[in-house]
């Protein structure tokens, strides 16, 4: 059995996410990849845009229908969420013979270094890194990393708060979420 965690704040999840999941799970066998919204994301000090419960919804809705994909709370609370704890936490509920995979973007991947016990990090998982249009980024020694090159998707949660205040329906969010962002009038929409 093979698992992987995708942790993203989600502020709001798009189609970009779900192609990363479903390309990573389909080309490395993945039987599970666990959606993880972080609540306080230490690398993010601006704090997010929309509520914890209200991105989880989000993420539920945009997994629907997705049988390997899973909505995941372990990073609910008022703790800083990181990636070490929750990489423990899924570690301790698999079998020993379980595969721990992390799904990541070339952004984030490009800062691993300035992670909490990011060399714990790396001897826990192995990585699927993501390319993501306009981000580099090296490998530190050590790391186990599978490079996910075929995808180059210019989405980001950022552009589409923006194009959300100023009253457009993006294309790039699975409806059922835009819809959700629309009755809670989230991002100014
Ligand atoms: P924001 O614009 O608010 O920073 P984001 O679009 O980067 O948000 P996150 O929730 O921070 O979304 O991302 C979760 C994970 O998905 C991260 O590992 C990120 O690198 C990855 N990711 C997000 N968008 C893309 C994309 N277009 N291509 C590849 N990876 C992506």
């Amino acid at each position: 059995m093979k698992t992987a965690i995708f942790g993203g704040t989600f502020d709001p999840v798009h189609c970009a996410h779900l192609t990363v999941a479903r390309e990573a799970a389909l080309g490395f066998g993945i039987d599970k990849v666990l959606f993880v919204v972080a609540a306080n994301p230490p690398h993010k000090p601006n704090a997010t845009h929309a509520p914890f419960e209200d991105r989880y919804r989000m993420v539920e809705l945009a997994c629907e229908g997705e049988p390997l994909f899973a909505p995941s709370r372990l990073e609910e609370g008022a703790e800083r969420s990181y990636s070490i704890h929750t990489i423990e936490r899924v570690r301790a509920g698999l079998g020993s013979d379980d595969a721990l995979l992390f799904i990541i973007g070339a952004d984030a991947f490009a800062e691993i270094e300035s992670w909490r016990r990011w060399r714990d990090v790396m001897q826990a998982v192995e990585f699927i890194v993501v390319t993501r249009p306009g981000h580099v980024y090296r490998t530190p020694v050590g790391a186990r990393v599978h490079r996910l090159d075929t995808l180059a998707l210019p989405v980001s949660s950022t552009d589409l708060r923006r194009r959300l205040g100023a009253g457009e329906q993006p294309a790039e969010l699975p409806s059922p979420v835009y819809r959700y962002i629309l009755d809670k009038h989230l991002y100014g929409a």
